[in-house]
């Protein structure tokens, strides 16, 4: 088994990280330490804090750029195929189900 730590930035009012397993609260801890299959894909991060991470002031939660407006970082991305991408976003990062980050917070 093998062991990484790193540190990450996060906003002071983010929520903290639920347990595996637990729903979404939008911590932003696994955006934050390395970018999903998403980002790698589309926006070609292969390290580091993800790019279309974004704080969201109203609601005190990390939400995915790529879900909420894909075309600010996909410029080929014709608005009007916005909502469709975010569609394809939503289910390819299963946005709004269980956490599946074991990353640990100290
Ligand atoms: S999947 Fe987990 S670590 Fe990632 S934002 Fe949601 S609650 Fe936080
Ligand atoms: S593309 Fe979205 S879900 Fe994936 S790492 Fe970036 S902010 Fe997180």
């Amino acid at each position: 088994m093998t062991t990484s730590s790193k540190l990450i930035w996060l906003h002071q009012y983010a929520p903290d990280k639920p347990e595996v397993g637990q729903p979404c609260n939008g911590c932003g801890v696994c955006c934050a330490a390395e970018p999903c299959p998403v980002a790698l894909f589309f926006l070609w991060q292969r390290t580091g804090r993800c790019q279309a991470l974004v704080w969201d002031e109203s609601q005190k939660m990390y939400r995915c750029g790529m879900l909420i407006q894909p075309s600010t970082y996909l410029v080929w991305l014709p608005l009007r195929w916005q909502s469709w991408f975010a569609r394809r976003v939503r289910r390819w990062i299963a946005a709004g189900v269980a956490c599946d980050s074991s990353a640990t917070i100290e």
